[in-house]
């Protein structure tokens, strides 16, 4: 008689512990509507009976929403504890839970790090990396740097240092008083890097759909791979104005809250690119349903920070493009994403590849 191998027991979430740090930025991003020069992060770890933890980030972007957002995580972890590590079925009864308050800002970003934290728990528990997990092989992942709204000298220096690290494309902040001002910028970017990197430019939603067409007009001919939220980001007509009109691929998608915004972006032809951030999108859950929707499409997909699992994630999308490189986070994390000849390499991660330095833990703790 042949005797069907036994299932074992579901392992099941026993704890889960939230962190609060400031990791203050080696070099001040510089935007149009300010500097950047901290990172409010949220950090949890989700520990299941089997002892495995997973861990994972979130970016609060202002210290106001630090305690709140930890508070959160920590309230809505309470709910999942003894339940069995699945975070497809955890991500859905959360939904539903949070249905009539929403699951946008910070219930959303609470959502995220506890999504994350248990798909990094439940790959480290097959002893896998998250792209192994998800069905998915290591692939190459070109990635590009961001260079800050620097100004001309500043962005051409910033894009060489990346050059000079291999990084495959530079992306700058640009929406300067005048366009002559934005072309003068990617114009020494481009002289600093050459002419085989790719460079994308970003206006952080600062123009009005009529001045983005008027000004993308003007750009058409500097060969750039994309340009970047030129106007609000839930504008997705004002954006599917500035796509028609402009030959220059637009890319939108870090601010899209859950898949239905992107869903609402494809119906109006907002983009031609995408790039969802794996914490607005709704971690690990929400980005493979946004690679889902990209790929009968054929729409590129690229990441927006989050390098660590945002590698891991695009070598498990059929149409993935870029990612977003920062070193933000670096400090805090044990094993930052490494890139190779500017692509991301994620092979022999565990999980996610996100655990913790310690020292540097104690030392930011809010
Ligand atoms: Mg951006």
């Amino acid at each position: 008689m042949i005797v069907p191998p036994k299932v074992s027991a579901p392992v099941k979430i026993r704890t889960l512990r939230v962190r609060a740090v400031i990791v203050p930025m080696q070099h001040p991003h510089q935007t149009a509507s300010g500097s950047v020069s901290e990172s409010p992060l949220v950090l949890t770890d989700i520990e299941a009976d089997d002892g495995i933890i997973g861990h994972s980030i979130v970016f609060t972007y202002t210290r106001a929403a630090l305690k709140p957002t930890a508070e959160l995580v920590q309230n809505i972890g309470a709910l999942i504890e003894a339940q069995p590590l699945a975070p497809a079925e955890i991500e859905q009864s959360l939904a539903k839970r949070f249905r009539l308050l929403g699951t946008q800002g910070l219930v959303g970003m609470a959502l995220a790090a506890i999504d994350m934290a248990l798909w990094d728990a439940l790959a480290r528990s097959h002893g896998v990396s998250l792209v192994s997990l998800l069905g998915g092989t290591e692939k190459l992942i070109p990635c590009y740097g961001g260079v800050g709204y620097d100004g001309v000298k500043g962005s051409a220096q910033a894009a060489e240092a990346w050059a000079k690290q291999g990084m495959l494309g530079v992306k700058a902040k640009i929406g300067y008083p005048t366009v002559r001002d934005d072309l003068e910028v990617i114009r020494a970017m481009r002289s600093a890097v050459g002419e085989e990197l790719a460079v994308m430019v970003d206006y952080n939603q600062s123009l009005t759909p009529v001045e983005a067409v008027q000004r993308l007009r003007k750009l058409e001919d500097v060969g750039l791979t994309w340009v970047e939220e030129p106007t609000l980001a839930h504008d997705y007509t004002g954006h599917a104005l500035v796509a028609r009109e402009i030959a220059t691929p637009i890319q939108c998608g870090e601010n899209w809250w859950g898949v239905l915004d992107m869903q609402h972006a494809i119906d109006a032809h907002a983009s031609d690119f995408m790039m969802p951030d794996v914490m607005k999108i709704g971690g690990v859950s929400g980005w493979m349903r946004a690679a889902a929707l990209a790929q009968p499409r054929g729409i590129p997909l690229s990441s927006h920070l989050w390098p660590e699992i945002s590698a891991q994630l695009l070598c498990a999308t059929p149409t993935a493009h870029w990612l977003e490189y920062a070193d933000w986070w670096n400090t805090i994390v044990a094993e930052p994403l490494c890139v190779e000849a500017g692509n991301a390499v994620v092979d022999g991660t565990l999980g996610t590849g996100v655990s913790w330095n310690e020292e540097a833990i104690a030392r930011f703790a809010a």
